[in-house]
């Protein structure tokens, strides 16, 4: 009887320490997922390079490149983004205006809410200098996953991309990470905004998983559980609280005004529109 009341103490015991909170993998898109910009835009205007619009547009038409890898593509081979030096992306990533509250929501995810903990990696196509630039001191380098380069020691330029992480790539990093973390397939969560994030979305669904889309653009609307359009990262929360975590509108509200903030409008059709607003001083 004794050695059973052992048994069930250390059970509970390792019920608290490791197994208390259900443990996710919580994977974000970077470029107008957690930012209003796009990498390469900004990037080509620090460069002074004005058709990078027509010059992804056209890469695009060839199917050449995994949507999302074109900045990739053209930075080893157009004569004009070849200038980039590694500055440049961490100048890029100084620029990149990010949306609200990312700070709060990486520190709720990995404090855990309610028994739920998430791991939250940033799985982008932008090369890494720029997302580890935009979001220095807030998602720590080893958590952010992007394209990575070689740089000639000597001359400072691309010779070689090592990998790129768009299309089937965002599969092949966020299947590492989810063995690596030791996360069950349904356990995963996967956010983005365009049709770099199809291939990992569909591949998230099937496993049983969760999407989110955070924009209305084709294809990805239709294939993410829920969308969600907001100019805050915490509106990711929305359906994350309500379809995970089976929580009522009531207490996600409460949540949010714990941290000071209020959700000002929640509409929901088919797509969340959520405003969120931090009170300020009264404005003139
Ligand atoms: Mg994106």
């Amino acid at each position: 009887m004794m050695h059973m009341k052992t048994m069930n103490l250390t059970g509970v015991m390792r019920d608290r320490t490791l197994d208390g909170m259900k443990q996710y993998l919580l994977a974000s898109d970077f470029d107008q997922t957690l930012s209003f910009n796009d990498s390469g835009h900004v990037l080509s205007e620090i460069l002074g390079v004005g058709s990078f619009a027509e010059k992804v547009a056209g890469l695009a038409r060839i199917n050449l490149v995994q949507q999302g890898g074109e900045l990739a593509y053209l930075i080893l081979h157009d004569p004009e983004l070849r200038q980039v030096r590694r500055e440049h992306l961490q100048e890029a990533g100084r620029r990149i205006r990010l949306k609200r509250n990312i700070p709060l929501l990486c520190r709720l995810l990995e404090d855990g809410i309610a028994d739920h903990h998430f791991s939250f990696h940033v799985v982008s196509a932008a090369p890494e200098e720029v997302i580890q630039s935009a979001l220095e001191g807030i998602v720590p380098p080893d958590h952010i996953h992007g394209t990575r380069f070689h740089y000639n020691p000597d001359s400072g330029e691309v010779e070689a991309i090592l990998r790129v992480v768009a299309g089937y790539g965002k599969v092949a990093v966020l299947d590492d990470l989810q063995s690596r973390l030791g996360v069950a397939p349904d356990r995963v969560v996967y956010m983005g905004d365009g049709s770099s994030d199809v291939h990992v979305m569909l591949h998230v669904n099937r496993r049983e998983g969760y999407s989110i889309a955070v924009s209305e653009a084709p294809h990805i609307a239709q294939i993410a559980r829920r969308t969600v359009l907001s100019d805050d990262a915490l509106s990711v929360l929305v359906p994350v609280l309500e379809d995970i975590a089976g929580w009522r509108r009531t207490a996600i509200r409460a949540l949010f005004e714990s941290h000071g903030l209020h959700i000002h409008e929640w509409d929901r059709t088919r797509t969340d529109w959520v405003t969120i607003r931090e009170p300020g001083p009264p404005s003139a």
